[in-house]
């Protein structure tokens, strides 16, 4: 968790401050938490920042501002220095944007100031009634005094009071990112990626049914060739476009690597190889899950296609592969599942993550992740110098010049600074799980408390989080993601990874 204080600085130092409107509320209130989401969307130039309410925020901004009153009632001090109180900071705030600039003109006159403050005050005075626990983000202000009223029952019609203020965002957000996989998915489909002088090319697979992953959840299938070698060739339902990628001028292929058990990589490896000449490789424990492929659930088996076991000839990875022009280090990295390892070349620092990545936020995970493991796994990955990030679903994070432009695919993020933030998104969780076990709170409290609403991600990804757990039948789930961290051995393993036992472990 960053320090509160240094945030508050970076963003009064951000820009300049004074000449924005600066909104102080109560962090630990839903309803002030769902007025700011709503406010951050609205809020498209930047003409506020929205500050928790602590004892430095109040002098840093303003000498004049009191703890008690600030918890009172909503203030905002404008750039002009003058200070709105309740009603008439929010008629105020009103009046920046087009949308709601009438609210706020006749916010301010009469009757409808009177009406507003009328109005103002009774939530004001109320919301802590209707609102004690915060959903899990007690951080600031007064969170003993907090955490010592809330009951569940509080809790519950705090978090769902909290979704419902924001149910016409959620709905949004959900509409805009399906629209954006739209265009993505079209844009990518069929289609080939050649980068760095063609050592590095991105095939993008469909099929039929598979086709609803990337549509509906924004995960594109690839298989990936890097100086020879082709990494993760699909299941057997892309096997079609597969083979039409080969049709075209494909690079050559001299060795097939699988960089994990999951049913979306290793479908097409036998057929590959017998369409090439090229030898497979795998991880030994990869092996071990292939032979024989454990039955998938129904959902996983008619979407993405049951891959056949692997055939011998294949050989086990060692710590390095050797490529067309260098060679490519083999690291372990388990966590995503157990089996899993990623592909680094440090001549020319790229990383084939496989699914060791998948973004610095993801929050249904399937049933084998082990989030504690994969924590060390990306801290170990951390220490690479990596400047090319290639993950196993269509996602290259990049800053380097030389990958052009691809809008959904090429993401210009500084590849470590994606990976330290998902690394600081799992310790967060991290700590949020182990003490709401430790209060002995249910599994859905805790799961609640993760995706609390103050968090932009919570509702943003609610849509599809909540889709994906419907379509995978609960496979694929944010309660997954609480269960990732506190897996021991006596879990009931579900029947792909049943292998793990006989594993050994
Ligand atoms: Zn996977």
């Amino acid at each position: 968790m960053r320090d509160l204080t240094a945030e508050l600085v970076e963003k009064l130092d951000s820009k300049n401050a004074t000449a924005c409107y600066r909104v102080l509320y109560d962090g630990q209130c839903e309803i002030c938490q769902a007025c700011v989401a709503w406010l951050k969307t609205l809020d498209a130039d930047n003409k506020t920042i929205c500050l928790p309410i602590t004892a430095d925020a109040l002098t840093e901004v303003d000498s004049r501002l009191k703890m008690e009153d600030c918890l009172r009632q909503l203030h905002v001090v404008t750039p002009a220095g003058e200070i709105r109180v309740g009603w008439d900071a929010v008629a105020c705030l009103a009046r920046l944007f087009p949308s709601t600039w009438l609210i706020g003109v006749l916010g301010a006159r009469f009757p409808f100031r009177n009406l507003g403050r009328l109005i103002y005050g009774f939530v004001a005075r109320n919301r802590y009634v209707l609102s004690k626990c915060r959903g899990g983000a007690c951080r600031v202000a007064r969170p003993e005094t907090v955490r010592r009223q809330a009951r569940l029952g509080a809790f519950w019609s705090c978090y769902t009071l909290g979704f419902f203020i924001r149910l016409p965002l959620v709905m949004w957000a959900g509409v805009t990112t399906a629209t954006q996989r739209l265009s993505v998915f079209s844009r990518t489909y069929h289609r080939r990626l050649e980068l760095l002088n063609g050592k590095l090319t991105i095939l993008f697979l469909d099929g039929m049914l598979p086709n609803a992953v990337p549509v509906l959840f924004g995960e594109l299938f690839t298989t990936i060739i890097y100086d020879g070698v082709a990494v993760d060739p699909g299941s057997p339902k892309m096997r079609r476009s597969l083979a039409h990628h080969l049709r075209q001028t494909t690079p050559k292929i001299t060795k097939i690597i699988a960089t994990h058990a999951h049913e979306e990589h290793v479908g097409n490896l036998n057929w590959l190889s017998n369409a090439t000449g090229a030898p497979i490789y795998v991880s030994e424990m990869t092996s071990q899950f292939l032979r024989p492929f454990k039955k998938l659930p129904w959902v996983r088996s008619l979407i993405i296609g049951q891959p056949p076991d692997l055939r011998p000839p294949f050989q086990l990875l060692k710590q390095t592969v050797e490529t067309l022009s260098t060679y490519l280090q083999v690291i372990a990295t388990p966590g995503h599942c157990d089996d899993h390892v990623v592909l680094y070349d440090p001549k020319e620092k790229v990383l084939l993550a496989g699914d060791a990545f998948m973004g610095s936020y993801f929050a249904t995970p399937n049933p084998d992740v082990d989030s504690r493991k994969w924590l060390v796994s990306l801290e170990r990955v951390l220490e690479l110098n990596i400047e090319i990030l290639v993950e196993g679903h269509g996602h290259i994070h990049t800053l380097r010049k030389d990958i052009p432009d691809f809008p959904g695919v090429v993401i210009r993020q500084d590849p470590k600074a994606a990976i330290s933030e998902k690394l600081d998104y799992l310790r967060w969780l991290r700590e949020q799980i182990e003490a709401g076990f430790q209060e002995h709170l249910p599994t859905r409290v805790v799961e609640a408390t993760c995706f609390p609403w103050g968090r932009r991600t919570s509702w943003e990804s609610c849509a599809t989080d909540e889709c994906i757990r419907l379509l995978s039948l609960g496979h694929f789930s944010r309660t997954e993601l609480v269960r990732s961290f506190v897996r021991t051995n006596r879990d009931p393993l579900p029947t792909v990874y049943e292998a793990r036992m006989s594993a050994g472990e």
